[in-house]
């Protein structure tokens, strides 16, 4: 095999897999932050590729008008398996031509979370069941169990009051298909394709081939609509301040994010409502002593002891957290389709190819109601 011919036969493999948008760049344009240098997962890397499937618009938009919430869930997931597939296909196909390759995760692999204590889910499952068992008015505990539901709440929920609010992900999705040309940072933070706008999700194999990179998008197809802005309940944005981020040589300008802790209670489904009183998230969790998260640094510990709190009350809001837990300690990779639970996501769905369609979008969030807690 020529290797000059290697960049078009990996494309049209991805493309054959299933990929909708597929490119390469350097390992070394998008090295030079923490969350992004491919050689923290493969030393030695070259390339990046980068793919992105599609999400189907209408799945999305009856998800949006909370028509239908499972078809998204399962979207989610399916859509994760195919890049995980795509992936190993492409690694396979560099290993076979003489190099190294390393397919990437798709989401939830942290820097800062100590994945190998697996034990924290396996613990906090064993610290919900009791707390539901001694919420059961027919039940009881025995000395054994209440021993152990009061040590297991000490070294959890003081874990939780303690838990970063930024987390540093293994490897930057974002950063790769920027640099690969695939879109552009929008308003939002979320990566914008000329061709879906944001919604895609993508994936990433690092290689030591050393491919001919392709060039990064000319335009940024984000229309500064802030739409994006518009629909988030967590008020993770600013409206009119921005903050400028690097990426290879592109200056991207992104609305100024307040604390990372609006975006998780709200993200994370710990709550579906916090600016907006008209419509929620597909989340049916509420505050129990505010309206709306404290507009100070306070948030940052207002939201870690409302994760503990959760747990305190048992039953579904504590499988939600049960759940979150999950999927930072193990992956959401291994998880069936089926598990996949999220329930906002609006800045990035509400960003439609056009903008006829983001206005659309947009008006089925606002008319769309609310779950009920
Ligand atoms: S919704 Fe509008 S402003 Fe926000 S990222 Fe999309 S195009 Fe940009
Ligand atoms: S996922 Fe939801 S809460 Fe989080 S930033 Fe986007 S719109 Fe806001």
């Amino acid at each position: 095999m020529k290797e000059n011919n290697l960049e078009q036969q990996i494309k049209k493999l991805a493309i054959d897999e299933g990929a909708d948008l597929v490119g390469i760049c350097s390992a070394d344009s998008i090295k030079d932050k923490e969350f992004s240098d491919p050689n923290f997962l493969m030393p030695g890397a070259q390339s990046v590729i980068s793919i992105a499937v599609k999400l189907d618009d209408d799945i999305v938009n009856k998800y949006l008008s909370k028509e239908d919430y499972l078809a998204l869930c399962y979207e989610e997931g399916y859509i994760t398996k195919e890049l995980l597939k795509i992936g190993d296909k492409i690694k396979q196909f560099l290993e076979e031509n003489g190099f190294k390759a390393y397919r990437c995760n798709i989401n939830f692999n942290y820097r800062n979370i100590n994945t190998t204590s697996k034990s924290v889910v396996s613990a906090l499952k064993n610290l919900i069941d009791l707390i539901n068992k001694d919420n059961d008015q027919n039940l009881e505990l025995t000395e054994k169990e209440q021993n152990t539901l009061n040590m297991l709440k000490k070294l959890i929920l003081g874990g939780f009051r303690k838990s970063p609010m930024k987390l540093v992900p293994n490897f930057s999705h974002r950063c790769a298909a920027v640099a690969a040309g695939l879109g552009r940072v929008g308003w939002s933070g979320n990566i914008i394709t000329e061709e879906y706008g944001a919604r895609v999700l993508f994936g990433s194999i690092i290689t030591d081939a050393e491919l001919k990179p392709d060039n990064v998008l000319a335009n940024n197809p984000c229309i500064g609509c802030k739409i994006c802005e518009k629909s988030c309940q967590g008020g993770l944005f600013q409206k009119e301040e921005h903050e400028v981020i690097t990426i290879g040589n592109l200056e991207e300008k992104i609305a100024k994010r307040n604390s990372y802790a609006y975006c998780i209670a709200v993200c994370s489904g710990m709550v579906g409502q916090n600016k907006f009183k008209e419509w929620s998230t597909w989340s049916p969790f509420r505050f129990d002593e505010i309206d709306h998260l404290p507009l100070d640094e306070s948030v940052d510990q207002y939201v870690s002891n409302m994760y503990a709190r959760a747990i305190e009350k048992g039953g579904k809001e504590a499988e939600n957290v049960l759940r979150l837990i999950e999927n930072t300690f193990l992956g959401r990779n291994d998880k069936p389709a089926e598990d996949f639970r999220p329930t906002c996501g609006f800045c990035q769905l509400v960003c439609g190819p056009t903008l006829q369609n983001k206005k659309e979008s947009y008006e089925s969030i606002i008319n769309s109601g609310c779950i009920d807690s």
